[in-house]
């Protein structure tokens, strides 16, 4: 018996967990396809004991390009039948890839139930390399999930000794170690090795507050992302019609726009009932419900989420109505 904070670790793969050839392979280690366990992940930080009692539990063990929506949904049931089994369970850590880990965070963000914070965490070095930063991302992750302040602020993101909100942080760099941003809002705190500090709270409603129920449901609705680029014709979106798409997310030209092709093959699929919603690919900013432009189309705006966050607030949305007034509010409310 211990009166730390009981922490259910769940390991889903990623540089995190990734074995290199040597301490200098920094980026060739994921063609060996070797993932530590989630208990060799845990054993490798035996300073976890000292602020939490962990509990490990095995999900995956692969690069997170492999992750995807049928995965969240998986996770989502471990959560939650962590917290149902073992109601002393104080707080949740996933550890995850970073090529997709803001987008398991948001879908969490959105579809978690738990009264207890979630943090996902992931590393920029494989376990094997100099400097590796997952040992101390893994600690980080265990003392915010664990800590009395974490409750409200939805789910979290912890890399580099900073907090970040799932729905406002993107991976912004291909190898530093800061490569976790909330570009426009901001980090919420720090997590220090002298304590954890809060700042802010997001406004923003996140988990476990949502409107969403998806636990139960074998996949998602399929959304697909259409990047807007120079001289695009329509082809990516009628791809996406033709694959079935109920959604289409425009990645569009800065400040919200598609190309003049891509607009009117969007136009007829917003006709045929298929809901679009207008982004921005520049990774910062609204995208603004412009009654000429978007609503005369019948797009709805993005608003500030970037194009992978809103394919995912757009998936949810639509387990639950296909009205764009009903899907424009929660673009207002998520
Ligand atoms: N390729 C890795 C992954 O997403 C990158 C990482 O974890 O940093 O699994």
């Amino acid at each position: 018996m211990t009166n730390l904070p009981r922490i259910a670790v769940i390991g889903t793969g990623g540089t995190i967990s990734g074995v290199g050839r040597d301490r200098l392979d920094f980026y060739e280690y994921g063609t060996s396809g070797r993932f530590m366990h989630v208990d060799e992940l845990i054993a490798g930080v035996p300073e976890l004991a000292r602020v939490a009692d962990v509990v490990p539990i095995g999900y995956k063990n692969v690069g997170s390009t492999e992750i995807g929506p049928s995965d969240w949904l998986a996770l989502l049931r471990i959560i939650n039948k962590t917290v149902a089994d073992d109601p002393s369970v104080a707080g949740i850590v996933v550890t995850h890839g970073t090529a997709t880990l803001e987008e398991t965070a948001y879908f969490l963000n959105l579809a978690v139930k738990v009264p207890v914070p979630v943090v996902v965490v992931g590393a920029m070095r494989p376990s094997s390399a100099l400097g590796a930063d997952g040992g101390n991302n893994l600690l980080n992750g265990a003392r915010v999930a664990g800590s009395a302040q974490a409750k409200g602020m939805g789910v979290m993101v912890v890399l580099n000794d900073e907090i970040n909100a799932a729905r406002d942080v993107a991976k912004t760099s291909n190898y530093r170690v800061q490569t976790f941003v909330s570009r426009d809002f901001g980090m919420l705190g720090y997590a220090d090795a002298d304590s954890v500090k809060f700042y802010r709270r997001p406004l923003r409603v996140a988990a476990p507050e949502t409107e969403f129920d998806v636990a139960e449901l074998s996949e998602l609705p399929r959304v697909d992302i259409v990047p807007a680029y120079a001289g695009a014709d329509a082809t990516f979106v009628e791809a996406a019609v033709a694959a079935g798409a109920k959604g289409i997310v425009s990645a569009g030209f800065p400040s919200g726009s598609p190309s003049p092709a891509q607009k009117a093959a969007l136009k007829q699929a917003a006709r045929a009932g298929i809901v679009v919603v207008q982004s921005s690919r520049s990774g910062s900013g609204r995208v603004i419900d412009d009654k000429v432009a978007l609503r005369e189309a019948g797009f709805v705006a993005a608003d500030s989420l970037t194009p992978q966050k809103a394919r995912i607030l757009l998936m949810m949305a639509l387990t639950v109505s296909s009205d764009t007034n009903e899907i424009r509010r929660m673009f207002d409310t998520y």
